[in-house]
């Protein structure tokens, strides 16, 4: 049984109950599955089925792919609702009952998943609620839960959160998501660098120079700048879904692939990040914009501060670009550049792998500039790896000219790629948290963060840099970069 606190919310809707649907239609949920969604508000199941299954715009694509109005009704009769009073904060013990009814009703054994997505504030309230009812044991059937993020603001609300939950659930039945590490281009990271012995003998301070990770979104705040102006870039973006890909392309091999053994290698990697503690370096290494009033094609973009829901005086950042090294054996001297920002000219996320340029330059007129070997990791849109490498215009001399090898996951047809909730709910169903972050891993990530958030907050002089929408960010973020490269934009050979 999935039971969902805070049912009646977007990421039930939005996300949440179309994966669902995508499991069920490929009968990949189990015979006895049913989910009971958990809010505040005063809801029947049939409004609710109503609400996030048969009216939902979010179900309607799945009908123009085929599926039938008796698929959809079907799904609908295994939803079911029940409210919690004012403040989740009520006696569970008629909770506790629905749960039961439903227990018997479907035969499912008492394997329960809860899922926070309530706001943050309210998780140690239900887990603590959950165990008062006796809801948490797993003498009869086992107890995940899956907890959405933000996790924590800072190192000590993450630690606050994580000892708050462990009082009442044992950390194997604690999952923390974040849906970068279930789209299926994050985990290919592993397999790249695992499954094959041509990338990892390169992937070192030997051969690679330097290493950049972009995510980008061509959208601003749009109706979450409420929402974001209490975040910010470093927050929402980087501290889970970048150094969680950070720590795949650091890590070391594990010994296998359980969970325990994978999420051992990457806390080690978060681990290895050289934490930036005084302002000089904190100054040089990092960059903070926010995107200003501009127009594109014509259409006027507002700014950030005048976006509804931000402080007109905010200095929240809506651009991060930060430089930093890993202080181990192998990654030794090598800068990794990540930058995340909101209003950039196109939505795509990429690892760029940048090798060192042969030791001995043969071909002096070649047209070879710089470092031109790049292995690029497309996690989003277009998924897949491109190398690109030189070869040898046809004709008389030696001129070079660069080529792509190219693989794209949409080349695998047949093969259906699940998106990234269904695999993270599949998982937790299963059992497997492989791909949820243990409570040291968030830890290790806000350890590296705090000191840049801390300084971008309380320092001196810290600038804020402004860039118009459309365009990669502030001109000032190339000089993070040194030697020849600016950031490789995108779309950029
Ligand atoms: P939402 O639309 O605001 O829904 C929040 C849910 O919590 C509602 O069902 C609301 O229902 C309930 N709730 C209880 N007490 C509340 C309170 N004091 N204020 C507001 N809502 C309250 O939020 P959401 O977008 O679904 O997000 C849920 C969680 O997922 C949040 O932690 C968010 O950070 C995280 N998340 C969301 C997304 C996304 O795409 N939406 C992505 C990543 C993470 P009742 O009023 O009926 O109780």
């Amino acid at each position: 049984m999935l039971v969902i606190f805070g049912a009646s919310g977007d990421l039930t809707a939005r996300k949440l109950v179309p994966a669902l649907f995508k499991l069920y239609r490929a009968g990949e949920l189990p015979q006895n599955f049913v989910v009971l969604g958990v809010s505040r508000s005063d809801l029947t199941d049939g409004a609710f089925r109503k609400r996030v299954v048969l009216d939902s715009p979010h179900l309607s694509d799945e009908n123009d792919n085929g599926a039938s109005d008796e698929q959809i009704k079907g799904f609908a009769k295994r939803f079911f609702y029940e409210d919690v009073g004012s403040s989740y904060d009520s006696d569970y013990q008629q909770l506790r009952n629905r749960i039961e009814d439903l227990n018997d009703m479907f035969n499912t054994g008492g394997n329960i998943i809860y899922y926070l997505s309530t706001p943050p504030t309210l998780y140690e309230t239900i887990v603590k609620n959950l165990a008062n009812a006796d809801l948490n044991t797993q003498n009869n059937g086992w107890k995940h839960i899956i907890v959405e993020k933000p996790f924590g603001y800072s190192l000590k609300t993450a630690k606050e959160l994580n000892r708050g939950l462990q009082r009442f659930f044992d950390e194997s039945q604690i999952y923390r998501i974040d849906h970068y590490l279930g789209k299926e281009t994050v985990q290919n990271l592993l397999v790249t660098r695992f499954a094959n012995s041509i990338f990892e003998p390169l992937w070192n301070r030997i051969y690679i120079h330097h290493i950049e990770i972009t995510n980008a979104e061509s959208v601003g705040v749009e109706k979450r700048g409420g929402y974001y102006d209490k975040s910010g870039a470093l927050r929402d973006m980087f501290q889970n879904h970048l150094l969680q890909i950070v720590s795949l392309v650091v890590m070391e091999p594990p010994i296998g692939d359980a969970p325990e053994e994978i999420r051992n290698e990457k806390v080690k990697a978060l681990k290895s990040l050289r934490i930036m503690r005084d302002e000089e370096t904190l100054k040089n290494n990092t960059i903070r914009a926010q995107y200003v009033a501009s127009e594109i094609d014509g259409k006027k973009i507002k700014g950030y501060r005048e976006e509804e829901g931000v402080a007109p005086n905010s200095t929240t950042e809506t651009y991060a670009a930060v430089k930093f090294f890993v202080d181990n054996w192998r990654w030794h001297g090598v800068p990794f550049y990540v930058r995340t920002a909101k209003r950039m000219p196109t939505k795509v996320t990429e690892v760029v792998i940048h090798f060192n340029t042969p030791p001995h330059q043969i071909f002096k007129d070649s047209g070879i500039r710089g470092k031109d070997n790049k292995l690029i990791i497309r996690i989003q849109p277009d998924e897949g790896i491109l190398i690109k490498f030189g070869v040898k215009v046809p004709g008389q001399g030696f001129k070079v000219e660069r080529a792509n090898l190219d693989f794209y996951y949409s080349c695998l047809a047949e093969t259906r790629v699940m998106q990234a909730y269904e695999r993270l709910l599949l998982d937790a169903m299963q059992g497997d948290a492989t791909l949820y972050a243990r409570a040291d891993e968030v830890e290790a990530a806000w350890e590296f963060v705090d000191p840049i958030l801390d300084y971008w907050q309380n320092g001196k002089n810290v600038r804020m840099y402004g860039y118009a929408a459309g365009v990669w960010g502030p001109e000032n973020a190339d000089d993070l970069i040194e030697g020849p490269g600016n950031w490789r934009n995108p779309g950029e050979n």
